[in-house]
């Protein structure tokens, strides 16, 4: 088959287009013909040898899959040849008492498919059985690969950690992000209200068409005092971050009294200053989010099925031009997710 392959960690240079050999499946596993693969930056963590000694070499990336279903194993039911599926990015045990309790991503055993295990940048992956879920009629296969990753993330940070809740104010960083671009559409489903930030005008209007109430352009405007002003005093009761040491001080300035900040990525670094005085006076709560339940994930595709969310196609790049598809994302110049056509 061909795929996208790095042998050795560094740039998208690394990346070369070639041919490999198809993926083994066992009886509880599928075999995958992808159709389309969005980015993630992951991916350019695994190229880059981030935790280099969790990725699998030579590594083919891609976590956000969707497809159709080539061959199945003796043992998976309910899933036939033919059919037009995504699939569920983590893999976890299933029996231990985080993964019975929903909390699937604070297993020992969790692994992200395509970045702990051979992923979608290629003609075929191999997936348990249990990771297949059939993709809402009405979307394509580039816009289901949109959808996995980023709104569970988003959704489990929003819901299940920060515990948004109508009325609230939500401050998202990075609208332009897959992540940011999901974060909008919860929070208004949640019914809380958004301000987002961006980094270019045409970033903003997509923002503010995607349902964000207020925009600010972070290079430009001085985010906490904007977020001050169109909160009328009040400030953010929900930090929604991705960016992590650009924004750390920001985020703090612009948090309510018993204010959440929820992270889940540091794409600007992982050091941060905290004054542990606004902490407490303030009543301040910080909180890690990694990636969520299979059921969290499951209950998000709901609201694709009514299009009350949406997935954001930024771009699609055929398979082999991945590099410049990565590039485009460490360049920041796009909005919403950059998709791998198959
Ligand atoms: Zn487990």
């Amino acid at each position: 088959m061909k795929a996208v392959v790095f042998h050795e960690f560094g740039g998208p240079e690394k990346l070369r287009y070639e041919d490999m050999p198809e993926p083994v499946f066992n009886e509880n596993e599928a075999l995958i013909r992808v159709r389309a693969c969005a980015l993630n930056h992951l991916d350019i963590w695994a190229r880059g040898g981030t935790r280099s000694d969790r990725i699998p070499m030579p590594h083919i990336s891609g976590c956000d899959v969707s497809g159709e279903i080539a061959k199945v194993g003796s043992l998976v039911d309910n899933h036939n040849v033919g059919d037009k599926v995504l699939i569920a990015p983590g893999i976890s045990d299933g029996i231990c008492e985080y993964c019975t309790s929903g909390w699937d991503s604070l297993c020992e055993n969790y692994k992200i498919i395509g970045y702990e295990t051979q992923g979608g940048y290629a003609e075929y992956v191999s997936v348990p059985g249990k990771n297949i879920i059939a993709i809402p009629d009405n979307l394509t296969f580039e816009e289901a690969a949109s959808v996995p990753l980023v709104f569970l993330t988003a959704w489990h940070m929003l819901t299940t950690r920060s515990h948004l809740t109508a009325g609230e104010t939500v401050l998202v960083w990075g609208a332009g992000s897959g992540v940011g671009s999901a974060a909008i559409q919860v929070a208004k489903v949640l019914g809380a209200k958004v301000v987002a930030t961006a980094g270019n005008e045409s970033k903003l209007d997509k923002a503010r068409k995607l349902g964000a109430d207020w925009v600010i352009n972070h290079h430009t405007q001085d985010v906490p005092a904007e977020v001050k002003r169109v909160t009328n005093g009040k400030k953010a009761n929900v930090v929604f971050d991705h960016v992590g040491q650009a924004t750390w001080e920001k985020s703090m300035r612009s948090m309510a009294p018993g204010g959440r900040l929820v992270n889940c990525g540091v794409t600007s670094g992982g050091k941060a200053e905290i004054d542990i005085r606004y902490i407490f006076v303030r009543q301040f709560s910080l909180m890690g989010s990694y990636m969520g339940g299979k059921g969290e994930l499951l209950k998000v595709l709901g609201f694709f099925e009514d299009r009350r969310l949406k997935p954001v196609v930024d771009s699609v790049f055929p398979l082999k031009n991945a590099a410049a598809a990565q590039s485009r994302m460490e360049k920041s110049e796009h909005f919403g997710k950059i998709v791998l056509k198959v």
